[in-house]
């Protein structure tokens, strides 16, 4: 009815009203938790299955503004893209885990790398390679401690722009991930062209794995497949010891989930693997 459609109508208009309000308080409240140093960083561990340890943690963003509590990071992470905030945040980040991997590192024979998450406006920045380079420089730190983990989303934006910058970014020495491999499309066609070292799988396949044998199999084959382009292979969201064993046998490199060790503090972290953390 007429009475009806009139009714949606307005109910839309308001959910669209409301958003706009929303996101412009986030956007506020991002820019002011920048201003006022409210964003922290974590670490979580990740473990190295023919080493039997840690050596690599990813750096996972975190915020202290009450403004945002309760806010997951996934959002604020969208809504700064949406609005550029990203670019100077993540600028922040990249600095702040290029400080934390030379302080990490100052006493390691064999240095443990610190991976960062990019977004698609970062690396469409023009000076997006010199900045990897300032921070390498500014902390004195080996290319071989840093890592950059991308999205295809990230790499399908300017293919050709993305792909000559990993290739810069490579040849300083920088490890590339792929991230949350398989939710994309045409993953495979990237795997081949873009200079990866790393395959990410995304947690969702982790958390099928064990419910069939189909998804078990999908598992094997993600696996087998990305050996066999000569690239390693990380299980995301490893949360069980059977899945853990599972992926084990299937000769997955590297696992990372709330099984092997949770995302910590800079302080936590420290320690966690001063202690020769060996999950
Ligand atoms: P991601 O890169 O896929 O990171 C993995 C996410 O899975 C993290 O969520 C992590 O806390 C969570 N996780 C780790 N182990 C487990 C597990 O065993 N089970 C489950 N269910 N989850 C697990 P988080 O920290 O909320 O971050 C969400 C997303 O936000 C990240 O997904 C990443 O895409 C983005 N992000 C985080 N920090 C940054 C950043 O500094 N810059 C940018 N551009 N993006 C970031
Ligand atoms: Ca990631
Ligand atoms: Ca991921
Ligand atoms: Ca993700």
């Amino acid at each position: 009815s007429k009475a009806k459609g009139k009714n949606q109508y307005c109910m839309f208009d308001k959910s669209i009203q409301l958003q706009i309000t929303e996101k412009a308080y986030m956007e506020r409240s991002i820019k002011e938790a920048l201003r006022n140093k409210q964003f922290e960083l974590y670490y979580q561990p990740i473990y190295d299955c023919s080493e039997g340890c840690i050596t690599s943690v990813e750096t996972l963003l975190r915020c202290h503004s009450p403004a945002l509590s309760g806010i997951p990071t996934q959002t604020i992470i969208e809504t700064a893209e949406q609005t550029g905030l990203i670019v100077p945040l993540d600028k922040w980040v990249l600095e702040e885990a290029c400080r934390f991997a030379s302080k990490l590192n100052a006493h390691r024979s064999r240095g443990i790398r610190v991976t960062v998450n990019v977004s698609a406006n970062d690396i469409a920045q023009q000076g997006f390679v010199k900045q990897v380079e300032d921070a390498l420089n500014r902390n004195q730190l080996k290319p071989d401690w840093l890592g950059l983990e991308l999205t295809e989303t990230v790499l399908i934006n300017s293919f050709e722009g993305s792909r000559s910058k990993l290739e810069a970014i490579k040849e300083i020495g920088v490890s590339i991930y792929l991230d949350d491999f398989g939710t994309g499309y045409s993953s495979l066609h990237y795997l081949k062209l873009l200079p990866i070292d790393y395959v990410k799988i995304d947690k969702s396949f982790v958390n099928s794995m064990l419910q069939s044998e189909r998804d078990g199999l999908f598992m094997k084959t993600l696996v087998e497949l990305t050996h066999t382009i000569d690239l390693k292979v990380v299980a995301e969201g490893v949360e069980t010891a059977e899945q853990e064993s599972m992926l084990l046998h299937y000769q997955c490199d590297m696992l990372q989930g709330y099984h092997i060790g949770r995302p910590r503090n800079e302080e936590d972290t420290l320690r966690y693997l001063l202690n020769g953390a060996n999950h």
